[in-house]
């Protein structure tokens, strides 16, 4: 046999494998190290991502446990409000980059050094702060929040981004990464959900989150797998009195006119009648409000057809569209089909949008309210006070009513600081030639007062509540029989349970 151990071409070959082989597994680590390096840091921040909290958080929670340190830490989720994910919409890139960039600076500038920042999601962010509860926690958010609030100042843009933040304490809340994290996560979303810029952690959460998903899939069972034409069974239409005075003569009102609003009720197959205030709010989440506000605005049209055919002191209904259904691509399309089928007029229907729906975005809004103007339809704008929106940019949308909200009116004989922006709001409304309403009116000295204001529309529990049809029937045939008058602090009894 021939030696030929130095040039074996099988080992010179094996050599030449195990060195491409080698060179590949460097080029894998280094793409490893970079795919890693890239997902550990947020480009826009520069901050640490979720994958390094994962990490981080674990070892963190370890160390604790084994130096037996019994101060503990706090784990904050901040969420940055739902006017970021309008303004990313609407807005250039960089703008957003730019927020997001102030945002974890902002942060950053009131952290210790043990304190740890990631950047988890777009608008998420985790802070791990060790040693601060209670107090320390309080003081430290006393500083953050007011942060966090102050507008960003972008190439002449003055925009102002809230938060709702949740907190969950180890070892109290969770002695696991995981379990921690999720505590926090759900004081993160009670806070969205109610407003607020803090919340903390605590077991009843947990039963208020199981309800949600209950509910959610209650409402997803009654809408989808039900059918539209059956969405009648559960959900239902009342009618609330709006009245529009002529005259206010000591104690009797004349009225000018009577309109209603219509507010959607969920009879819950076993929770009985629900608010829309609980389940509005999901079905926008779940986009479930398209198909259940189509329904609402088929059966406002014939509701309405009929009612101006047989009621006729009553000179037009209103009906509710939230943000999502406002800005849905086919509302305006819908709102046409369902008068058209049901014969009624378009001049005597009025659409009630927030604030908040028309300012986030509005270019669009001001373009989607053309098209309802050119319908012939008309447009209020609800909860008129509430948003942060500027005034000066009323003129750009084409309105025919302001709704002052509620809390406005709510202690108005009481309250100074509601008196003066009362006054103004209906001042600014006067001036542009609207009409205007006040809702939430439960006093006499209210509707006085309101009236003296130059305010004229009126609504709420001291006239009626929202009515069953009939109900609002018998309201509209009571006016017309008192030959178009009321008496200031009667309120129209329904003669069935309405609700
Ligand atoms: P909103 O449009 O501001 O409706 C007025 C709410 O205030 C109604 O609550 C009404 O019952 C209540 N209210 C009226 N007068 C008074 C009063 O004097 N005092 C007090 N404390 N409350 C009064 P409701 O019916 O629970 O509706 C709550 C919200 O749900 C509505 O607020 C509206 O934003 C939404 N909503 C109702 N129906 C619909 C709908 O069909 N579609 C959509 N998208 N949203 C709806
Ligand atoms: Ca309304
Ligand atoms: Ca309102």
């Amino acid at each position: 046999v021939k030696d030929d151990s130095d040039s074996n071409p099988t080992e010179t070959a094996l050599a030449a494998e195990v060195e491409r082989l080698r060179s590949e597994n460097d080029r894998h680590t280094r793409r490893i190290e970079q795919l890693e390096r890239r997902i550990s840091l947020q480009p826009q921040s520069g901050l640490p991502t979720h994958f390094r909290l994962e990490v981080e958080l674990e070892g963190i929670i370890e160390g604790l446990k084994t130096t037996e340190d019994k101060r503990g830490l706090s784990l904050l989720i901040l969420q940055l409000g739902e006017s970021y994910a309008a303004l990313r919409k609407t807005l250039k890139t960089s703008i957003s980059e730019w927020i997001l960039y102030q945002t974890g600076s902002r942060i950053s500038s009131l952290l210790r050094a043990e304190d740890r920042l990631f950047h988890t999601r777009e608008s998420e962010f985790v802070l791990v702060l060790p040693g601060l509860k209670g107090e320390g926690l309080a003081k430290f958010l006393r500083s953050l929040i007011p942060r966090l609030a102050e507008p960003h100042i972008f190439s002449g843009l003055n925009i102002t981004i809230g938060a709702s933040i949740g907190g969950a304490y180890w070892p109290e809340h969770g002695c696991e990464r995981s379990p921690l994290m999720h505590h926090a996560d759900i004081a993160a979303g009670a806070s969205a959900e109610r407003k607020r810029s803090f919340t903390l952690f605590k077991p009843e959460l947990l039963s208020r989150a199981v309800e949600r998903v209950e509910l959610q899939n209650a409402i997803i069972k009654a809408i989808e797998q039900n059918g539209a034409d059956r969405i009648g069974e559960q959900f239902y239409l009342l009618f609330q009195p709006k009245l529009f005075l002529g005259a206010l003569e000591g104690d009797l009102l004349r009225i000018e006119s009577i309109e209603a609003e219509i507010l959607i009720r969920w009879r819950h197959p076993d929770k009985g009648v629900l608010s829309p205030t609980t389940f509005i709010p999901l079905a926008e989440e779940t986009g479930l409000i398209l198909p259940l506000g189509k329904w609402l605005i088929y059966q406002s049209a014939r509701k309405l057809a009929a009612i101006m055919r047989e009621v006729p002191v009553c000179s037009g209904l209103s009906i509710n569209l939230s943000a999502r259904q406002f800005h849905s691509d086919d509302a305006a399309e819908i709102v046409a089909t369902a008068l058209a089928r049901s014969g009624a007029r378009p001049a005597d229907l009025t659409i009630e949008v927030t604030e908040t729906g028309l300012f986030e975005d509005p270019e669009t809004a001001a373009k989607i309210l053309r098209k309802f103007n050119e319908l012939g339809v008309k447009i209020s704008m609800d909860d008129f006070g509430t948003g942060y929106s500027s005034l000066s940019h009323l003129h750009r949308f084409p309105l025919h009513e302001i709704k002052i909200d509620r809390q406005f009116i709510e202690d108005l004989s009481d309250n100074r600081q509601d008196q003066i922006i009362v006054r103004s709001l209906i001042a600014i409304s006067r001036g542009m030639g609207l009409s205007l309403v006040a809702e939430g009116v439960e006093k006499p000295e209210a509707v006085r007062m309101l009236w003296d204001m130059g305010c004229t529309g009126f609504q709420g529990f001291l006239f009626a509540k929202p009515l069953s049809e009939d109900d609002f029937v018998a309201f509209c045939a009571r006016i017309r029989a008192q030959g178009m008058t009321w008496k200031l602090g009667d309120r129209f009894e329904s003669l069935e349970p309405s609700e």
